[in-house]
């Protein structure tokens, strides 16, 4: 196969989770990101993330596949990787230069339970508990069947990955998870750059043609059978013909207009997911008659900078960061869930606030390096510097400091209530701030699936020669996602899409 060479935009964060920073059950993944540049820049220093990866010239693009795939995010590489394991020739096509999507920018991990790693570090686990756990953090909103078919894959799907070369066998708690669960690289740096730059290693290995800059914009049917696919190729539109068709375009956390018609609070939102994130693959199974669950719960993350969408973990407040107003105060629970703290954030006039935090902190944190690297900390050797440079009112800030360093020593924060992450003071200069607002960062609802993969229609039908995984789906995660299920998501419903599309495929020749 004729190849052409890109380069692969991993996010390979040079940036180590820390596990104590997981507190809440919102806080679980630890989702540190950074702009493409950025993930460039780090890696150096990443777990064995390469810089350049293989494409299909595009002129190999042929009329006819077994199976389309629609997207090269995990879910959409996972999917490839199964149906070519089970004698399928699939193709990956790709709207953007490069793979990976939103998946190239998660980095806590993957959660899975009654794991073979789990089980060398005696971690007891089981998959009831994977489930119970998921449903508490749910609020008893997830599809429930969808839940049980994905614990109960999700130790197959770390092996699985094992098997190539993907090892996440360095485990830690994260929110939400009653034991040690969520699955990482062996040196604990981000899961997405690696699972990113593993998958396509496999495909390459495989000769799956993988065409990017290949933008699918309708998936055509015939009598109710999915039978293909139209894309703009090089501005070149073709249709390709297919036996089946399975769709991993991922959500819509990137496109405006979908998330104001969902959720028309979140108007004006910044958003941290790739620009891939447009929500396509909804739009043509909704046009095909597909059903979609969940639209309106999207998960805001309420420490973002506002101006790149870049995500700063929450491991800055599980390692003792406070949040404070302009007028340099507390003003709520830093440790409360996503969503009340960004709903927190949005009511202060400014609708935005400071992470505070000292030199102590940022050396436990190592995300802040990164975050100093891209110019969003200020700084100032003592506190009343800090205060001038961020423009807050110099006594009330040191008043604050000293106000949250007595609550930290009497581990009682009368005040808001919050009860974890009170390990540390803040007395260490130089001290920081970093400016933030909430932001979208990913979105539960999607297409309805069952747990064949298959698309429902309205009438919970299926529709026939479709599948779909991963982000653009909708139903596990029900009103609240517990951090490090939408990787497992994506691996395991994308192998199973693979599977269930190649059966199908095989048998409707
Ligand atoms: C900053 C950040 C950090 C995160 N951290 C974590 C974490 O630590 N743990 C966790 O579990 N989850 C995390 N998540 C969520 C998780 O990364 C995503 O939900 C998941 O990776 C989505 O995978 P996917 O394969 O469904 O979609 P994606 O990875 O987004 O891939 C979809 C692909 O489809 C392509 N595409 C879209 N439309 C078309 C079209 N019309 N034609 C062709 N191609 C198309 C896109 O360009 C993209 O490459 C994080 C998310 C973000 C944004």
């Amino acid at each position: 196969m004729k190849k052409f060479i890109r380069s692969l935009l991993v996010f390979s964060s040079v940036i180590v989770l820390s596990a104590c920073g997981a507190t809440t059950p919102d806080n679980a993944e630890d989702e540190a990101q950074s702009s493409e540049q950025a993930s460039e820049e780090s890696t150096d220093a990443a777990s064995g993330a390469s810089e350049q990866e293989e494409y299909t010239d595009p002129s190999e693009l042929e009329n006819k596949y077994d199976l389309v795939i629609v997207g090269a995010g995990g879910a959409g590489m996972s999917a490839a990787l199964q149906a070519k394991e089970e004698g399928a020739n699939p193709v990956i096509l790709e709207k953007l230069p490069v793979a990976g999507g939103n998946t190239t920018k998660s980095s806590g991990g993957m959660n899975a339970s009654e794991t073979k790693f789990q089980e060398k570090e005696d971690i007891e686990d089981s998959n009831d508990t994977f489930y119970e756990d998921t449903l508490e953090g749910g609020q008893e909103t997830n599809d429930k069947e969808l839940l049980r078919y994905f614990v109960d894959h999700s130790a197959d799907a770390i092996d699985w990955l094992d098997n190539m070369g993907i090892t996440l066998n360095n485990i830690s708690y994260s929110g939400g998870a009653s034991v040690q669960r969520i699955h990482r690289p062996e040196d604990g740096s981000a899961v997405g750059g690696y699972l990113v730059e593993g998958l396509l290693r496999n495909v390459n290995e495989n000769d799956i043609p993988i065409f990017v800059n290949t933008d699918v914009t309708k998936i055509n049917e015939d009598n109710g059978e999915v039978d293909g696919v139209e894309v703009e190729i090089d501005g070149d539109a073709q249709t390709i013909e297919a036996d089946a068709v399975a769709v991993t375009t991922g959500g819509f956390g990137a496109n405006e207009e979908m998330i104001e018609e969902n959720r028309p609070d979140l108007e004006g939102y910044v958003s941290t997911n790739s620009e891939g994130s447009t929500g396509d693959g909804i739009k043509m199974i909704e046009e095909l008659g597909g059903q979609t669950v969940d639209m309106d719960q999207i998960q805001v993350h309420p420490t973002v900078i506002q101006e790149d969408g870049t995500l700063i973990s929450e491991t800055v407040r599980g390692e003792g960061a406070i949040l404070v107003d302009h007028e340099g105060q507390r003003f709520f629970n830093e440790m409360e869930t996503r969503d009340k703290v960004s709903e927190a954030i949005t009511e202060l006039p400014e609708e935005n606030a400071y992470l505070i935090f000292d030199d102590a902190l940022a050396d436990r944190a190592k995300q802040v390096d990164f975050y100093k690297e891209q110019g969003v900390v200020e700084s100032g050797d003592t506190i009343q510097e800090l205060a001038q440079e961020i423009d807050l009112p110099e006594d009330q800030l040191e008043e604050t400091l000293a106000d949250w360093n007595e609550t930290v020593d009497n581990e009682d924060d009368q005040d808001f209530g919050r009860e974890t992450a009170m390990d540390y003071d803040l007395t260490e200069g130089p001290f920081y701030a970093i400016q933030i607002a909430p932001g979208i960062h990913h979105t539960m609802g999607g297409v309805k699936i069952n747990t064949n993969t298959e698309v429902l229609d309205e009438d919970d039908q299926v529709i026939s020669g479709l599948y779909a995984a991963g982000e653009l789906t909708g139903g596990l995660h029900g009103n609240n996602r517990i951090g490090g299920n939408a990787v497992a998501d994506i691996v395991i419903f994308g192998r199973q899409a693979g599977s269930q599309a190649t059966t199908f495929a095989q048998e409707n020749k």
